[in-house]
């Protein structure tokens, strides 16, 4: 059984980085740069007003206020600026060029007009509310480094560097495979002892959000023949199979005699976590291969831990994994040492409040948590108002 950490390791240091592919920004949200992108120019492009205002030099300021200059020609957001004319001020307004010969903005809540002059008393200090070219990025900086996730507001930035499209690594296709004859689509008829396929529909919207592209194939029975028959079909022309359930050691358990039968090679499939612990990993070519468990908390959290960070490392992600914080425990909570456990959690700021019913199979339980507390293995539990290391749901 190996240890979280090195099975997270193993799963990350396999991963193949995917060829890239050119996307419009409109369709670059969650994708990760395959390049790095430069600032062509200097950002912001030439000096501008931060506010709407009077431009003027201010060594033309002389003796104590206050000044009444006339008001010469004016700046406007989208056209060239007039030349500042000697011993006057320029009208300008937020997003217009500075006139050349000026090197300062009066805001004009601070100045009165009086026919055709400005009056203001308060000494403007040279430079104030102008807008440096370059302030922001300096031409030929680095805007994004490749690896970088995009979001909206590296999207932003990406815009204002002025590009149109990105080169972004290609989505991973990823199989999705559930196993059970209990399972049915969710929303279908019910019929004795079955259930609806709960996680197929989570993996799927996992998947998304890392960037990939599902393929949802046909659940399967508890027979070794159409377990490998769907596996030999899923295999085909996929970068990450998902198989779900059927990995532990019942007798209907048929995944991993299936996965090698079909000439898959797996690297492990027992991870000292809790819940979680038949998680198996594999390859077969090309294409790998995570065995999920089928309790709904333990498939759901093991691919939130290891399937999505391995889908961002094949995407090419520098950041692969979710960040982690800290909060303080409001109960005491007791584990058996042996297996890295998370433990769904609702915050209340930085108090962590466990989920009372921490069973494999609440899907109830994790709908509703904020946060997974993660207690080391060799750990016996921590303490109320002990500190305890989370992974906010909503950051993974
Ligand atoms: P297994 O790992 O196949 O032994 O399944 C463990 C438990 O998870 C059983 O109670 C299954 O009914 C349940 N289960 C397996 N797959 C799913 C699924 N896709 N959706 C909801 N529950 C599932
Ligand atoms: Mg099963």
């Amino acid at each position: 059984m190996l240890p979280f950490d090195d099975a997270l390791r193993r799963i990350l240091e396999s991963a193949p980085v995917l060829p890239s592919e050119r996307v419009t920004l409109d369709h670059s949200a969650g994708r990760v740069l395959a390049e790095d992108l430069v600032a062509r120019a200097p950002l912001p492009g030439f000096d501008y007003s931060a506010m709407d205002g009077y431009a003027l030099a201010s060594s033309e300021l002389r003796g104590a206020g206050p000044w009444s200059l006339p008001v010469c020609g004016e700046s406007r957001a989208g056209a060239l600026a007039p030349k500042l004319a000697p011993n006057s001020v320029c009208r300008i307004f937020t997003g217009a060029p500075i006139p050349d010969g000026a090197d300062t903005v009066v805001m004009q809540e601070d100045v009165a007009r009086d026919g055709e002059n400005a009056r203001f008393t308060i000494a403007p200090s040279t430079g104030s509310h102008i807008r440096r070219r370059g302030e922001d990025l300096a031409e030929g900086a680095i805007a994004l480094a490749r690896g970088t996730r995009l979001n909206a507001f590296r999207i932003g930035l990406a815009a204002a560097v002025d590009r149109a499209d990105v080169l972004v690594a290609r989505r991973p296709k990823v199989a999705i495979l559930c196993t059970g004859e209990e399972l049915r689509p969710s929303g279908s008829a019910a019929t004795p002892g079955t259930i609806p396929d709960s996680n197929g529909p989570s993996l799927a919207a996992m998947v998304w959000s890392a960037g990939g592209v599902t393929d949802i194939r046909p659940r399967i029975g508890d027979t070794l023949g159409a377990t490998e028959e769907a596996l030999r079909a899923a295999l085909r022309d996929t970068d990450l199979l998902l198989t779900v359930g059927g990995v532990s050691v019942g007798e209907h358990d048929l995944v991993r005699a299936a996965l090698s039968n079909v000439g898959a090679q797996l690297d492990f499939w027992k991870v000292q976590i809790r819940p979680g612990k038949p998680l198996a990993f594999g390859r077969f070519g090309e294409t790998l291969i995570l065995g999920l468990p089928g309790n709904p908390v333990s498939a759901q959290l093991t691919f939130a831990l290891f399937g999505m960070p391995l889908l961002r490392a094949m995407q090419g992600d520098q950041k692969p994994l979710p960040p982690r914080g800290r909060a303080r425990l409001h109960s005491a909570l007791r584990q058996k040492p042996g297996r890295t456990g998370f433990y769904r959690a609702q915050l209340d700021g930085d108090l962590a409040i466990t989920s009372s019913n921490q069973a494999s199979g609440s899907t109830a339980s994790l709908a509703h948590a904020d946060a997974l507390l993660i207690v080391p293995a060799e750990s016996a539990g921590i303490a109320a108002g002990d500190s305890v290391e989370i992974i906010r749901l909503a950051e993974l």
